[in-house]
């Protein structure tokens, strides 16, 4: 058994989340975090809303709340959608807690004592007719990487680049079109090329990363340059230096904070828990930490804070960069075991756009279908290793033919069988060859499925799974127990129906980390009782340290099925089931595609 810390992306708090999105880290994280707490491991998993920033501000602004209204509301919404999926975060908190300010800070003070931080010259824009200073989003001007006209002074909304304000081609002040002044102005900055060395050698040690995760970071190392990581913007965590804590004009960019969260909510988790310290299981370096594994997930455009800028703190924290250092009060900090970077989902084939309504948000979709029917697709057809497309066609036809032609329809007809026969599980009488094989295949499923989530390839896992359920549809058109009638073959009819339970037992065991809302229903149909596949809960908390009070995501986790075949009780009472899954009608696809088009 180890400590498994699973780190999941966090959403940023800019507005509610679409399937793209979900589909990248967040059902894929619940599918292994799921799979780890069954195979006995103790997890982990966090994660929160992403809320500082240039482009909350920006839509603030816009709306006429401050940012912290904005971040509430979103928060909020992400918090609803995520639940509804049934991700099972220990905690899925927010960057605006008191205890995330105090970690960032934290950070980076040891950051700047180890000499890892350094102050650096740059030009800051000021409003001439004012004098003021002119904060990076109210500039704009043309891209100079992509020519975009309307870029803004820290990033192109167009190609994506981030920028700083002295880039821009012919830029204006968005508040009344003047020309910007740029004067001489004082910013930290984190020195990467310290890190260089230290994070060669580690990822020189990454096993079983995928290729292109690993070629992409390697590749990053032999261009490190010195990052900003203070920006001109009254929106985000304050400055923990003498001179710098009261300014209100500068303050920590928020992609420095963000991804210190997966420490922030840790320690947060650990102090809800009751053991402030028991975080360190999953994350300290020494004795303390010594099983603890970490596996970080995203979407392909997040790797370089996973695999190097996150890295980079560590190390910096640490003491562990080429300038050395003492570690900081936290202690010496475990680096990522593995980045697991899923690539794009586009829809219809193209790219999801909220602004131009190609998008299916995640509230949207469960309104109208059920959770699982939206994570067997992500599981079975999800951008795990390539873009992958998501049609409303595909959808269908996935969940007809697969979810309830297959698996449904072998929990339906193997349970309303033995129900309107015998009232209850049949006793296994002689077993056959066929049998015999039949109960192998599905116990060898938890080897093969097992391996394959722990090494983070689902779609081989489902698809594997999947196969079990194959097999024993296969047995029951051939054993045909329907037409066993006569009451000599009563014991043969028993045989074959309590092996094709025990085999839905399995199969349903090994598909519950991808579908634990159905998963529950076929227990509890086979007459099982209690918590099968535990669900997370919203609940309102109070800030620890004093601030608003706001909501999370979180659960007891500690119960439910176990990574192993379980036999099934000869003479437990079954009744005739109620379908597990929801069958679409083919106008399904032109009412959405109709949604599309608006
Ligand atoms: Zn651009």
């Amino acid at each position: 058994m180890s400590h498994v810390l699973a780190a999941v992306a966090w959403p940023y708090a800019n507005g509610p989340r679409h399937i793209g999105h979900v589909s990248g880290f967040g059902v894929p994280s619940d599918v292994f975090s799921r799979y780890m707490r069954m195979a006995g491991h103790d997890v982990l998993m966090v994660s929160g809303t992403d809320e500082h920033g240039t482009p909350i501000q920006v839509q603030a602004d816009a709306e006429g709340v401050t940012p912290r209204e904005l971040a509430d509301r979103y928060n909020r919404v992400i918090v609803e959608d995520l639940h509804g999926l049934g991700l099972s975060y220990d905690l899925f908190t927010r960057t605006t807690t008191r205890n995330h300010y105090a970690v960032v800070q934290e950070l980076f003070t040891a950051l700047e004592r180890n000499g890892y931080i350094v102050k650096r010259t740059t030009l800051g824009a000021i409003s001439p007719s004012t004098g003021r200073t002119l904060p990076d989003r109210y500039i704009e001007g043309t891209c100079p990487i992509c020519g975009y006209d309307s870029a803004r002074g820290d990033q192109c909304d167009n190609c994506g680049n981030q920028l700083d304000p002295e880039q821009l081609i012919n830029p204006r002040s968005k508040i009344n079109g003047e020309t910007p002044e740029f004067v001489e102005t004082e910013h930290f900055f984190l020195d990467l090329p310290a890190f260089a060395e230290a994070i060669g050698n580690w990822l020189d040690q990454r096993e079983n990363w995928r290729p292109n995760v690993l070629k992409f970071s390697r590749n990053l190392l032999d261009d490190l340059q010195p990052r900003a990581i203070t920006r001109d913007l009254e929106w985000g965590v304050p400055i923990p230096l003498d001179g710098w804590r009261d300014r209100t004009d500068k303050r920590i960019y928020v992609w420095f904070d963000a991804v210190i969260g997966y420490l922030s909510a840790s320690i947060e988790w650990a102090r809800r828990s009751g053991d402030p310290e028991a975080w360190r299981q999953w994350w300290a370096a020494d004795a303390q930490g010594k099983d603890a594994v970490g596996y970080y997930f995203m979407g392909k455009d997040n790797i370089v804070f996973h695999s190097v800028i996150w890295p980079a703190l560590l190390l910096g924290y640490s003491g562990e960069g080429d300038k050395g250092g003492e570690p900081g009060e936290l202690g010496r900090l475990n680096l990522p075991t593995e980045v697991v970077s899923s690539e794009f989902l586009t829809m219809e084939g193209r790219k999801f756009s909220s602004s131009r309504r190609v998008v299916i948000y995640v509230r949207d979709f469960l309104e109208r279908y059920d959770a699982d029917a939206l994570r067997y697709f992500i599981a079975v057809a999800g951008p795990e290793s390539n873009d992958t497309d998501f049609t409303w066609a595909e959808f269908v036809r996935r969940n007809n033919d697969e979810l309830v032609a297959g698996w449904g329809n072998l929990v339906n007809r193997s349970i309303s069988m033995a129900a309107k026969n015998f009232g209850a599980i049949p006793a296994l009488g002689e077993l056959t060859p066929e049998d015999e094989a039949l109960l192998a295949v599905a116990r060898a499923g938890f080897a093969t499925v097992g391996e394959l989530i722990g090494k983070h390839r689902q779609k081989a896992a489902i698809s594997e799974a999947m196969k079990v359920v194959a097999e024993a549809n296969k047995y029951l058109s051939e054993q045909a127990p329907w037409k066993l009638k006569a009451e000599e073959d009563k014991p043969r009819q028993g045989t074959i129906l309590a092996v094709a339970l025990q085999v839905v037992s399995d199969a349903n065991t090994l598909l519950t980390p991808f579908l634990p809302h159905s998963a529950q229903k076929v227990f509890e149909l086979l007459g099982g009782q209690g918590v099968h596949a535990p669900m997370p809960r919203i609940e309102e908390v109070d800030d620890l340290d004093g601030g608003p009070s706001y909501p999370v995501l979180t659960g007891d986790y500690t119960t439910g099925a176990r990574w192993e075949s379980v036999p099934l009780v000869a003479g437990t009472p079954l009744s005739a089931p109620k379908p597990v899954f929801r069958k679409l009608e083919p106008s399904v696809v032109d009412e959405e595609l109709a949604r599309l088009a608006g």
